[in-house]
């Protein structure tokens, strides 16, 4: 079966720069990004969604998205939102799970919709 684009970058088929890195999670630049730094934390295995995603690996996402979050934080990020679609009809593209991390400035014009 082909390997999805997530799994390609996971095992370094394609090359992506790594923002951050541990034993579950790994973090990169999104490649269309919404706001300057957009970044998705991604599982190292193929997961679809959140749902599958173990409990026990949880404490990993939550060290990913912090420590990307805090390499994304210069002078002019004054907060960020934490994003994950989950299925198609929640916009989902890519089926293997990921988090979008995006920084906020003043007057970026981004709103999430929420
Ligand atoms: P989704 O809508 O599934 O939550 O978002 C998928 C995201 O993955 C999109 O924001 C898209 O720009 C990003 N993306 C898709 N392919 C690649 C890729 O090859 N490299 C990187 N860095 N991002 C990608
Ligand atoms: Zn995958």
């Amino acid at each position: 079966m082909e390997e999805c684009i997530f799994c390609k970058i996971a095992k370094s088929k394609i090359s992506e720069n790594i923002i951050y890195q541990n034993s579950n999670f790994f973090s990169i630049p999104n490649i269309n990004p919404k706001v300057k730094g957009h970044a998705l934390v991604i599982s190292r295995k193929h997961f679809e969604t959140v749902l599958d995603l173990p409990n026990l690996i949880g404490s990993d996402l939550l060290d990913c998205i912090k420590n990307t979050t805090l390499k994304l934080f210069k002078e002019d990020v004054k907060g960020f939102n934490v994003a994950n679609n989950n299925f198609e009809i929640a916009g989902q593209v890519v089926h293997h799970v990921h988090f979008h991390i995006l920084p906020r400035r003043e007057d970026d014009n981004f709103n999430l919709g929420i």
